[in-house]
């Protein structure tokens, strides 16, 4: 296959072989749920409230993207990603050159198309940092700036990263942006400046305010594909462990043992 196709069979977190089979909804305390058409159910955030307590690791967030339920040249992931992150607010400068500016933006999430090269099989996925347990980004950055929170996600504390961008050669899956460009609107909750690093933080600001929920996964729901599941790899009844146990999933470069909280079905 193209692109980073060199998956291997999925190796299960501790204890998700045994991933409970109980209601996909509700689970999670303060949450609950609302149809928006049949057979689609957005997260709400019920009783959410800010985070008061440092973050631990009583969970471990993470995704299912279910490949077969990736609809051909949507973009409503993408799309959301870029808005709930403020991405969306930055103009191409006057001077630029349209097609480097499109290739240098940032992007947190992409679509990708790989096809088998022997069956021509086409399969679209929605690529992300993969929140790897061992992260090669973190391991080669300098100043500490990448790091992994307790819960499991990895992000870039903007106040100390120097822009060398050592943690963009060493991620396998490309998942890393590099800001070219003075950053003139941006939203409180997604600091970005020109000269540091980004990636996907799983909508760390949604979790810390109560919400167990990413943009990338309420829009695919709203547009009824259901393609991501997020939630916690560490809680037996929720949605995230019920589908891994009921789907044959993998993690995408499972060979350089990562040990991603990303995990891909039908791929
Ligand atoms: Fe770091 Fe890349 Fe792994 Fe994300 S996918 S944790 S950016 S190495
Ligand atoms: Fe973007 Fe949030 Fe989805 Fe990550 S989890 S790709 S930051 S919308």
């Amino acid at each position: 296959m193209n692109e980073n196709t060199n998956a291997t069979e999925q190796r299960v977190p501790d204890g998700l072989a045994d991933a409970g089979r109980r209601s996909f909804l509700g689970s999670a305390a303060g949450i609950g749920a609302a149809a928006v058409a049949p057979g689609v159910v957005l997260h709400t955030v019920a009783n959410a409230a800010p985070r008061t307590t440092p973050v631990d690791d009583s969970h471990r967030w993470g995704m299912l993207v279910d490949t077969a339920k990736c609809a051909e040249g949507c973009s409503a992931c993408v799309d959301a990603c870029e808005v709930e992150n403020g991405l969306d607010l930055q103009d191409m400068p006057e001077d630029a050159d349209p097609i480097k500016w499109e290739n240098q933006r940032a992007t947190w999430i992409r679509k990708v198309k790989l096809q088998d090269n022997q069956s021509g099989r086409v399969t679209n996925l929605p690529l992300m940092c993969q929140h790897c347990e061992h992260p090669p980004c973190v391991d080669v950055c300098p100043t500490g700036a990448s790091f992994k929170r307790a819960d499991g996600i990895v992000m870039v504390d903007r106040h100390i990263c120097i822009g060398c961008r050592y943690c963009m050669m060493a991620c396998p899956y490309k998942a890393r942006s590099f800001i070219h460009e003075v950053v003139e609107r941006k939203l409180t909750r997604a600091p970005r400046g020109k000269g540091c690093v980004e990636s996907c933080n799983l909508c760390a600001h949604r979790l810390d305010d109560g919400e167990i929920s990413t943009a990338c996964a309420d829009a695919c729901a709203a547009e009824g594909h259901q393609a991501i599941i997020f939630g916690d790899l560490k809680d037996p009844n929720g949605p995230l462990r019920k589908a891994l146990g009921e789907t044959s999933n993998r993690q995408i470069r499972q060979d350089l043992g990562l040990n991603t909280g990303v995990r891909y079905a039908n791929l």
